[in-house]
């Protein structure tokens, strides 16, 4: 299950980035369609990989983007449901491009009493 190795690495990337001294609500991913991530799976591996780590209890946020095609005979860039969409124009030579991207897209912080959001 690849999703737990993924997870483990968030986890290293999420305390990282994390200000010392805050705790964490929730973290949001954003994962290229090539990085094949089942969402449920994703989930269980999370909750697996935080446990018993400061940031136990965070929520992750998935965000799954669609595929992103590149047409070399028209040199246009579109999104499709998957990697083999042919172009506009009838070529089906499209390849992917930045599908394996996967992105720490947020760190949301808990609310403190009597601190502000600004
Ligand atoms: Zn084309």
């Amino acid at each position: 299950m690849h999703e737990f190795s993924l997870a483990t690495s968030m986890v290293d990337l999420v305390k990282a980035n994390c200000p010392e001294g805050e705790e964490l609500e929730s973290i949001t991913i954003e994962a290229g369609p090539m990085r094949g991530i089942e969402p449920q799976a994703m989930q269980w591996a999370w909750e697996a990989a935080t446990q018993h780590t400061p940031i136990a209890g965070c929520k992750l946020q998935l965000i799954q983007q669609p595929w992103k095609l590149h047409c070399p005979d028209c040199q246009t860039s579109f999104e499709a449901d998957d990697m083999f969409t042919d172009c506009e124009c009838g070529c089906d030579k499209t390849s992917p491009v930045d599908c394996d991207n996967l992105r720490l897209v947020r760190l949301t912080l808990k609310d403190k009493v009597g601190v502000s959001d600004s």
